[in-house]
């Protein structure tokens, strides 16, 4: 990699970390003022090992800045009353300011009515009705995490969408929607698409993007042919491919052709090392708005 490619790589460690370092110091700041330390309860269903080790990675980001966790580990098969019922106590617990129910659920459970049953001040994923519809609306609480930090790495790397024509591909729940509403805001001001697998003519729609966000969940499926030169490239995709020779037996790829698009982007995130280590610092991030507002 020459020095010219190394300047447009938007370095998500690094900028996780910066994050997490104000995070860490506010938090002492936070302590130092006699307040007790910010309380993140994760609740955790079955052994899916992505699952696991999302767990892990937030338990461990936290210990870092500060933050005390607690994991609640429930069998497979347990029911959907005693998580609920699981969530209810965390809701009513002095103690606990932040709740995450890692997602997916396992098929029997509902998880919409498991992120309903969350006290949305409690809310740090940001994905209860009451934080979507605030988000929305314009007067944001908790931002959900991956679009949170897609923001923020923009606006650490100088890039001000404005006026940009954005291109999202996906319109899930946790990135697409949540992200184009960031975007359309007046604080952003780009002019927003989101596009989806029933989108005609894909392409027609990437090639124009000042700003591409890719988030469909398809290994490398956006090469150079479109995108757009001098493009800004957010690939938010984390997917699994075979690697035989890889000590897994398995790497992980974002949903962009990164070596294909390179050369045409002005600025783009890698995988691993991207928007994944921002979405885990703004949940640093939540937690301490959270002992916040409970503080008050
Ligand atoms: P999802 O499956 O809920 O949504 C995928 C979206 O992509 C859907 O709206 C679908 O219509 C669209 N799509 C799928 N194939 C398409 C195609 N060929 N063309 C156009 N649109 C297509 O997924 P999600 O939860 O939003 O996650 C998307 C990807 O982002 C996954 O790879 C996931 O692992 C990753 N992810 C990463 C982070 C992070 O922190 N980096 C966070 C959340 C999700």
């Amino acid at each position: 990699m020459n020095d010219a490619s190394e300047d447009k790589l938007i370095d998500g460690r690094e900028l996780a970390q910066a994050v997490r370092d104000e995070v860490r110091s506010d938090i002492q700041a936070w302590t130092d003022e006699g307040h007790r330390a910010p309380f993140l309860s994760a609740v955790l269903v079955g052994d899916n090992p992505a699952s696991e080790a999302y767990v892990r990675g937030k338990e461990k980001d936290a210990a870092e800045v500060g933050i005390a966790t607690d994991t609640h580990h429930l069998d497979a098969d347990t029911s959907q009353d005693a998580l609920l019922e699981l969530v209810h106590d965390l809701n009513a617990a002095p103690s606990v300011d932040g709740i995450l129910v890692q997602l997916p659920l396992p098929d029997h459970m509902d998880a919409h009515a498991a992120i309903d049953a969350v006290d949305p001040s409690k809310d740090v994923d940001g994905f209860h009705p009451e934080n979507l519809g605030r988000l929305l609306r314009g007067t944001p609480r908790f931002v959900p995490a991956t679009p949170y930090g897609i923001m923020e790495m923009l606006s650490r790397s100088g890039i001000d969408p404005e006026g940009m024509d954005a291109v999202i591909v996906g319109r899930s729940n946790i990135v697409g929607k949540p992200l184009a509403t960031l975007l359309l805001r007046r604080t952003a001001n780009a002019t927003v698409t989101v596009c989806h697998s029933r989108t005609r003519d894909l392409a027609a729609h990437t090639r124009r993007a000042d700003l591409l966000v890719a988030a469909a969940g398809q290994a490398a499926f956006i090469d150079g042919t479109m995108v757009k030169e001098g493009a800004v490239v957010i690939d938010v995709g984390i997917n699994r491919v075979d690697a035989p020779s890889a000590e897994r037996g398995y790497r992980l790829v974002g949903d962009v052709d990164f070596e294909d698009v390179r050369p045409k982007a002005s600025r783009i995130t890698p995988v691993p090392g991207g928007v994944g280590l921002m979405t885990r610092a703004m949940l640093l991030k939540n937690t301490l708005e959270a002992a916040r507002l409970h503080a008050q």
